[in-house]
């Protein structure tokens, strides 16, 4: 099938996009096929105004008195009722703030406390290298002799999982290949085993419905960065069941995570409410620009919003299998859409890094993941039928002139 073909049916597909009219929120220029949402959102128009008021009005002007007038105290709360529904959670069960390793942490350390005889923390080998990091850094700090166990495949997980396990804790969908696990399959499997589970949703929020509390998941961190669009280094958030709430303390109790701050009582009082997850002071600014970003999700029907995803990351591998020569790539990810989160990735023999530098060189700015993938992420709510096809253009050209040998596409950057 040819590319004027492929464009035609991406030009109906946009037609009738029930979402096209988010876009132009968005600021996205000409010309820019942007495939890194999931890992760095673009901006919303409306985040500009906000944070021109934050830092004009409310902190050159009300200064400390903004905490109060300009509501700054209950930023947290407000941006926790926003994000509770793209993960299936009640608000009271969401806390946002700190970034997701610190998040990690904390959901981490209250999961081992809760089982309190058992050593065993379980995990993926593929798993993003922060979530590994954080459990081993805990067990080490703990000095209790916890290990953290790694799985190198889907089915050596669940035969690791056994009645030593404390914990299991996973990433929903994977960074490389883009894999998507059951969440309540998984779920159910580890707490028949006496486990407790923590998921990590930084590739699943703003991208497809999560059911946390449907699944009677234990505890699970989020990104507000990537699908959420919240700004570089936007806070992340933490879950906790409302079982949990109330009988556990994450180790992290600085005077935010107490029942009551301002009375300065030396005396620690855990807040009993997800409060307990906060630690310090929230970064108001960073927390401004998630929240306003936030504001777009309402009213936004997630399940129609994972169907485009599927649709869009299924119509870009049938792209690639049309207009890209045989041999040049390999599909990483599950061609199954049920098994995939919003994202594509390949496999390039030689340097997947060059091939991904040459395609943003063109414009279409995707990323690449030690050592041998080129990952294109869909984020369905801003993207285009007709920049998907493109994209698919653009690489079969890329690898077609060689132009991706070129020199200058292989020098690493420090971010890749
Ligand atoms: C992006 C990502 C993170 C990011 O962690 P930070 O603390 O925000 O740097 C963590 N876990 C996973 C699975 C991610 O994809």
């Amino acid at each position: 099938m040819s590319a004027e073909v492929l464009e035609k049916i991406a030009g109906k597909l946009d037609e009738t996009d029930a979402f096209k009219e988010y876009r132009q929120r968005f600021v996205l220029r000409d010309g820019l096929i942007y495939l890194d949402g999931n890992s760095l959102g673009p901006m919303q128009k409306s985040v500009v105004n906000r944070m021109a008021t934050t830092l004009g009005e409310e902190w050159a002007k009300g200064l400390i008195g903004s905490w109060n007038s300009a509501g700054w105290s209950n930023l947290g709360r407000e941006a926790a009722e926003k994000l509770a529904p793209l993960v299936g959670a009640e608000p009271s069960s969401v806390s946002v703030g700190d970034s997701t390793s610190i998040n990690l942490f904390k959901v981490l350390a209250s999961a081992v406390q809760l089982r309190p005889d058992r050593r065993k923390i379980v995990s993926e080998r593929g798993n993003f290298p922060t979530d590994l990091y954080m459990a081993h850094g805990l067990g080490a700090f703990l000095g209790k002799g916890h290990e953290v166990v790694l799985a190198e495949s889907d089915e050596q997980l669940h035969e690791l999982i056994d009645e030593e396990t404390a914990v299991v804790m996973l990433t929903q969908v994977d960074f490389k290949t883009g894999r998507k696990l059951d969440m309540a399959a998984m779920t159910a499997h580890a707490q028949k085993h006496g486990a407790l589970m923590i998921w990590d949703l930084a590739h699943s929020a703003g991208a497809f419905p999560v059911h946390l509390d449907q699944c009677g998941a234990d505890l699970a961190v989020g990104c507000g960065y990537k699908y959420l669009n919240g700004g570089p280094g936007a806070p992340a958030f933490a879950y906790v069941n409302a079982r949990h709430i109330g009988s556990v303390t994450q180790p992290l109790t600085g005077w935010f995570s107490h029942a009551a701050p301002f009375e300065f009582d030396p005396e620690y009082r855990p807040a009993g409410s997800i409060d307990q997850f906060n630690c310090g002071t929230l970064p108001v600014l960073g927390l401004t620009a998630l929240d306003e970003s936030l504001k777009i999700w309402s009213g936004i029907d997630l399940e129609a919003l994972q169907e485009k995803s599927r649709v869009m990351t299924q119509f870009f591998i049938r792209c690639v299998d049309e207009l890209v020569r045989d041999g040049e790539l390999t599909l990483a990810s599950p061609r199954d859409p049920q098994l995939r989160g919003s994202q594509v990735s390949y496999r390039h023999k030689k340097d997947a890094y060059a091939v991904v530098q040459a395609m943003i060189a063109r414009g279409v700015v995707g990323d690449f993941r030690d050592p041998d993938i080129a990952r294109f992420g869909f984020a369905p709510l801003y993207l285009r039928y007709t920049d998907v096809v493109k994209a698919a253009v653009h690489l079969s050209e890329v690898l077609e002139s060689a132009e991706w040998q070129s020199e200058e596409f292989f020098t690493r950057k420090a971010v890749t």
